[in-house]
């Protein structure tokens, strides 16, 4: 454990919170997840009962590990149960008005000395901290996805972040035994501004009618040796957060190159968001994906 926090409180118990609440609790830290409602965060403590319940099938874990990492993670059903926790982490939805909603709520319950970190692929940092009453304690921390298996942590300084905050969170990762990498705060930092453009293009692809979706993401699995096709990459990430992040290079960078791909919107748009809403560039419904173009 880092030395400064024990304690970490999740905010979203969505994809990207299962997963840091996950490797936090199994590194020793004591966890509080919360989200909207009470539903979400036992959903989302299922999936962290059925993950760990692998890492022991694959001896990844002991059982006696796997024991005392779910007895670490409790459920926060209110912002306020967070009021002690040295480190908080929002891992909420995509959409700058929901996070500044929540650090509105959050600010006031926490103890002053509390760091605050974000998980956007691809917001300001500098913007976000500002609708804090913390900026100087406030980082962006963002884990990748899926957070038990991803080495990386992009560690990105607001401009008022202090060192202190810096040297704690860079502790703190390196407890989780992940890697850092250090990323300056302009839009979608390092991973996403060179990942999405490539998957937006991968779409724009698909929109042309050059190839089909297997067609596509065969090439580049084949062809570019990626571990999985930009599609399947796409519907892995989340469709809605894909388009929130080209939409935020696009108007960050004022680059046409950055457009999100209209075909993107209109999957959006029928919430055909992915694997996580079950249909996507794939449907997985059945017991293997099948495209959907
Ligand atoms: P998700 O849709 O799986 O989960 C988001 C969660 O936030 C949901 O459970 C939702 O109920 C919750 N939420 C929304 N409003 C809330 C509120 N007001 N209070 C409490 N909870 C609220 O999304 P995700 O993929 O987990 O993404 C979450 C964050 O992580 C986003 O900022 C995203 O950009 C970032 N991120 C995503 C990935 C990825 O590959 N999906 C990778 C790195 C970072």
């Amino acid at each position: 454990m880092s030395s400064t926090i024990r304690s970490v409180g999740i905010v979203g118990a969505g994809q990207m919170g299962c997963g840091i609440a996950q490797v936090c609790a199994v590194a020793g830290y004591d966890v509080r997840l919360h989200d909207v409602t009470e539903d979400k965060v036992e959903a989302g403590l299922a999936t962290i009962n059925g993950n760990l319940a692998r890492q022991v099938s694959s001896s990844k874990l002991s059982e006696a590990e796997r024991a005392s990492a779910l007895e670490r993670i409790t459920a926060a059903p209110g912002v306020d149960d967070l009021a002690s926790m040295d480190l908080v982490i929002e891992a909420v939805t995509e959409d700058e008005t929901v996070k500044r909603k929540i650090y509105q709520q959050l600010c006031p319950v926490l103890n002053p000395e509390a760091i605050l970190a974000t998980n956007t692929s691809s917001l300001s940092i500098t913007r976000l901290a500002s609708a804090t009453d913390r900026p100087e304690r406030f980082i962006g921390m963002h884990f990748m996805n899926p957070v038990p298996v991803m080495k990386l942590v992009e560690l990105v300084r607001g401009i008022a972040t202090e060192d202190v905050t810096f040297k704690s969170a860079n502790a703190f990762i390196a407890s989780l035994d992940k890697t850092i990498t250090v990323a300056e705060d302009f839009p979608a930092f390092i991973v996403n501004r060179i990942l999405l453009p490539m998957i937006n293009e991968a779409i724009y692809t698909l929109y042309e009618g050059v190839g089909t979706v297997e067609a596509i993401d065969t090439a580049m699995k084949l062809g570019a040796n990626h571990p999985m096709g930009p599609l399947q990459l796409a519907d892995f990430i989340g469709l809605d957060t894909c388009l929130s992040i080209m939409q935020v290079l696009y108007d960050g960078l004022a680059d046409s190159k950055y457009r999100p791909c209209p075909l993107l919107v209109k999957y959006v748009e029928a919430g055909w968001l992915g694997r996580k809403s079950g249909r996507g560039f794939y449907d997985y419904r059945g017991d293997t994906p099948v495209p959907t173009r």
